[in-house]
């Protein structure tokens, strides 16, 4: 029997994307709404960044909403899901986006910068993920895609913390796609190698210099190489990939 030839359009489709107010995730959501998706723009402190980004997706005559909260507090993470599914009566699509750094070497690490960056990086995709599942196994579909880095896979020195958060969703995604697989759920996670947003732009100018020449495609990535295959494992087509952690590093892992 000749397979249905499997769709890459989003239409229809109820997004939720944390921590899109800038950055990866503002093009994430950019990139969600044009393939069809209305998007939930989720944001902490950036409240009027959020906002211009719905005005951005508005003007493409697609639908979306500013969602404020606190991805790592309880409250906030569930409030977020059910004003997702008040709004639109569903949630087909959540990207964990929303990530820190607080980088420092481990003998200079307090308890406090390993819990603020575990806290929002690892459990605050837990707890978006715990509450959006009930309403995508009810519809037997969904997409989660978690944004780990290429950090959680090789590590890197003054990032102990970050590492193991990023290393932690992966494990988190495998568990998780394992336990979904049969509702038609897909968990799936990207691996952004160094992209250009704030976080690099404010790495010192030696470091970037370095680092720059061990990437073998000689240049840092954008936020846009990273949407693209997030929205791709959004898509019907990519409905047999689940438990992966896909690097978008222009080599730099290999
Ligand atoms: P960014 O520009 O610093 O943006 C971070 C986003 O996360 C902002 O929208 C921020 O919201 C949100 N956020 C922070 N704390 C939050 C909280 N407690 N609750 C809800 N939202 C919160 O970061 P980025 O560079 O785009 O990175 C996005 C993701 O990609 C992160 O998970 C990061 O670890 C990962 N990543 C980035 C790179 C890179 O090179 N840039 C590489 C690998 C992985 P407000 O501004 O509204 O507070």
């Amino acid at each position: 029997m000749p397979d249905k030839r499997p769709t890459s359009n989003l239409d229809g489709q109820i997004a939720l994307v944390t921590g899109a107010s800038r950055g990866i995730g503002e093009v994430i959501a950019l990139r969600l709404a044009e393939a069809g998706a209305s998007v939930a723009v989720s944001y902490h402190t950036g409240a009027e960044a959020a906002h211009r980004v719905v005005a951005k997706i508005s003007e493409e005559h697609k639908e979306a909403i500013a969602l404020g909260g606190d991805v790592s507090q309880e409250e906030d993470a569930k409030l977020l899901v059910s004003r997702v599914v008040d709004h639109w009566g569903r949630i087909d699509i959540l990207v964990n986006n929303a990530g820190i750094t607080r980088d420092k070497l481990l003998i200079r690490m307090s308890a406090e910068d390993w819990d603020e960056v575990l806290n929002i990086n690892l459990r605050g995709a837990f707890l978006c993920t715990r509450y959006a599942i009930p309403h995508m196994v009810k519809q037997r579909h969904g997409r989660v895609v978690n944004t780990s880095s290429i950090v959680g896979l090789s590590g890197n020195p003054g990032q102990a913390n970050y590492a193991a958060s990023k290393a932690g969703l992966i494990g988190f995604t495998k568990a998780t796609a394992r336990e979904v697989a049969s509702r038609n759920i897909t968990v799936n996670a990207v691996a952004p190698g160094y992209i250009t947003t704030s976080m690099v732009e404010h790495m010192p100018p030696d470091l970037q210099k370095s680092v720059l020449e061990r990437i073998p495609m000689g240049r840092f990535g954008t936020p846009g190489d990273v949407a693209e295959t997030v929205v791709f494992l959004c898509t019907e087509a990519a409905g047999y990939i689940t438990g992966q952690a896909i690097s978008i590093d222009g080599g730099l892992a290999v």
